[in-house]
């Protein structure tokens, strides 16, 4: 029997594009009901005598998944072994900076490194959140699919790393997505397109090659939804730069929200904190299944 180990490029629902050690690609179903491989996953698939279908047997060890709470409560998985988020805003829809704060959160949780990008610059300019983003460490473009403003940095940024893009749903992730594929992925993406529109099935995602060996996942999982967090500790990692300032807090386990001796609290008073970012801190922090507490 032929066997391999396999990257999965595309998922229909139960059915899945993988990518076999020689490059070729080929059609596989799952083996069992507990199998749940996404995009980005690498798993051992077996060939199956007298059909073209391949059978996926197993999922190797993930590095990161990125997850959202499903309707039922339940942690979904989006995609696995990710190596960049590049989080969207756009001057339209508003900017809810604080869905780029989750996603960075996210980030920070996965050991994965983001990039903030503004898109659509053809249309208004970055504000100063972005100039933040940057002050805290993240790389940051502003761009425009329409133009093609700003897409050679956002290129350079996802060089040789395979890349997930998130945001608000309207601010160009899909234009983006398009614009970086360019001629090299129309072949993948026709057939991707096609094989979706035949099934009736919600997630559905596939990982499309760009150029300067990168590859981006368009999921429509990440429209309009923020990732779960599930305790103060990893709200507090999610923020760079809180993390960083609360070393010199009275208080080991301070929150920063009331304590005396905050040094975070000092550093938003003094302007060294933006008071946004904080602000988003502590809506995190609410937002907690369990509270703040
Ligand atoms: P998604 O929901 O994030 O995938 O966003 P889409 O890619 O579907 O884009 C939403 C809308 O914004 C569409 O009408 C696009 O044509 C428009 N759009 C996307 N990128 C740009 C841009 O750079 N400039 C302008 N002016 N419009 C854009
Ligand atoms: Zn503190």
């Amino acid at each position: 029997m032929s066997r391999d180990t396999a990257l999965v490029i595309a998922t229909f629902s139960r059915r899945m594009r993988v990518q076999l050690a020689d490059n070729s690609e080929v059609e596989a179903r799952i083996k069992g009901k507990r199998l749940k491989p996404v995009c980005g996953d690498r798993v051992t698939v077996e060939a199956i005598e007298g059909e073209s279908d391949w059978l996926i047997t197993s999922i190797l060890d993930r590095s990161n998944e990125l997850t959202r709470p499903n309707l039922r409560g339940a942690v979904e998985v989006l995609a696995a072994n990710l190596e960049m988020l590049v989080c969207v805003a756009a001057p339209t829809p508003k900017p809810d900076w604080f869905v780029v704060d989750r996603y960075l959160c996210a980030a920070e949780s996965m050991g994965v490194p983001a990039v903030v990008a503004f898109n659509k610059t053809d249309i208004a300019g970055p504000d100063e959140n972005l100039a933040v983003y940057a002050e805290i460490g993240y790389p940051t473009v502003a761009c425009s699919a329409a133009t093609g403003d700003g897409l050679g940095r956002l290129q350079e940024l996802m060089r040789g790393k395979t890349a997930i893009i998130v945001g608000q749903s309207g601010v160009g992730k899909s234009s983006l997505i398009n614009a970086l594929v360019g001629e090299a992925a129309l072949r993948t993406a026709q057939i991707s397109r096609k094989s979706r529109e035949g099934k009736h099935t919600t997630v559905n995602s596939v990982m499309l090659p760009m150029p300067g060996a990168s590859t981006v996942i368009d999921s429509p999982g990440v429209r309009d939804y923020a990732p779960a967090l599930e305790s103060v500790t990893q709200v507090v990692r999610g923020f760079r730069e809180i993390e960083r300032a609360g070393h010199d807090c009275r208080f080991a386990n301070c929150r920063h929200l009331q304590e005396p001796g905050c040094a975070v609290k000092a550093a938003v008073e003094s302007g060294a904190i933006d008071a946004r970012r904080y602000e988003s801190y502590r809506r995190a922090l609410r937002l907690l299944p369990r509270g703040p507490a």
